[in-house]
């Protein structure tokens, strides 16, 4: 482990012209405004330095930074919100820090000690406390990111990166029901390759099988394996869960995490809870035809998403080589609807924090 409990020094650095009053907290445009600050390490001569909180704006970067090229880049996405206690608060902000690691790993980009990421996201949080939007369902959506900055066109490790965490408030959005399509051509991971990654390619690559599939009238993708297009992975960008009704208090499925599916904090969180609520989950591998099987016999109740930006999309219908099968209305569905308040009530401290998730700022 790379952690240790001392803390960094970050030269905060605040602006001059905030630009909070432009913000309309009822109408908040998604992923469009930014708050005033943004976290910056930058990695060279092999060591993370040089933290500071400056004001968000445009970097100065050389043409030849290999992430332009050669997409030596990762991501995490997570969320700060206020609570009932008038607290703001992360969810499970370790969970974040331990995958981006992982995403390191994979991408050949050096790590850095825990205290690094935590310290400046809880700073960054601290000076910018005010863009937390209080409304109901909104929050402060944070994105932490490294990317290799180093100007060299050579194809390997770079030598130089930055860490960048910025963050933009986001509103309650209602999140319409989605019509997804089981693609069966086009791949978005493959065994050995970097699925499990939240790496820029696998987005970018993901891009044209999604807009084909819109031009058919679909919202989004259901992905399925490499090799044969019969398991299924993952939805669009999200985890994936279905609910199936043998006549019991009703049975969760989902396909387990490996190396093509990502380790989502939001489904390894419901996972838990669905167990404690006395729910069975089923994680292991679903075929398409036992889900076509399922909606033919009309034993799916539930399909849905499970992801940070919207916690639980819920999956209006699913086509399946041509054929759209229609799945039951929002309203019946107990479970997701179920999990999804509990989970909720733990974010917003209306129910006790029972597995530890909260973490205050
Ligand atoms: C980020 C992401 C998820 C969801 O992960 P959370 O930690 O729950 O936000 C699922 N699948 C992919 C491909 C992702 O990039």
């Amino acid at each position: 482990m790379l952690s240790t409990d001392t803390s960094i020094y970050i030269d905060v650095q605040p602006t001059a012209h905030s630009r909070i009053t432009e913000l309309d907290q009822d109408n908040i445009p998604f992923g469009r405004v930014f708050s005033d600050h943004m976290f910056i390490a930058d990695y060279k001569d092999g060591a993370w330095t040089d933290f500071k909180i400056v004001p968000y704006g445009n970097l100065s970067l050389s043409p030849a930074a290999s992430t332009l090229h050669y997409s030596q880049t990762i991501f995490e996405g997570m969320k700060a919100f206020y609570n009932k206690k008038d607290e703001v608060v992360l969810f499970r902000p370790e969970e974040n820090y331990e995958r981006l690691m992982r995403s390191c790993e994979r991408m050949c980009i050096p790590k850095m000690n825990k205290e690094i990421f935590m310290q400046g996201l809880k700073k960054l949080i601290d000076v910018d406390r005010k863009w937390v939007p209080k409304s109901e369902g909104s929050s402060l959506y944070i994105r932490p990111f490294i990317f290799a900055s180093e100007g060299f066109l050579g194809v390997r490790p770079a030598e130089e990166y930055k860490f960048i965490i910025f963050t933009c408030p986001v509103g309650a959005y209602y999140t319409q029901p989605v019509r997804v399509k089981v693609e069966t051509k086009f791949v978005r991971a493959a065994s050995g390759g970097t699925g499990n990654a939240k790496t820029g390619g696998n987005y970018a690559a993901a891009l044209y099988p999604a807009k084909l599939a819109q031009e058919e009238g679909y919202h989004q993708l259901i992905w399925t394996d490499a090799k044969e297009h019969k398991y299924i992975e993952e939805s669009g960008t999200m985890n994936i869960m279905f609910v199936i009704d043998d006549g019991s208090k009703g049975k969760i499925l989902t396909p387990p995490v490996g190396d093509t599916i990502l380790n989502g904090i939001t489904r390894k969180s419901l996972v838990l809870l669905a167990k404690d609520l006395g729910y069975e989950v089923e994680e292991r591998p679903v075929t398409v035809a036992e889900i076509e099987g399922a909606m033919k016999n009309g034993n799916l109740t539930e399909a849905f998403g499970v992801g940070t930006a919207a916690v639980i999309s819920q999956i209006a219908a699913i086509g399946i080589e041509g054929i759209d099968y229609e799945l039951p209305a929002i309203e019946t569905r107990k479970i997701s609807n179920h999990i999804l308040k509990e989970l909720k009530a733990i974010r917003s401290a209306e129910s006790e924090d029972r597995f530890g998730w909260m973490e205050k700022v």
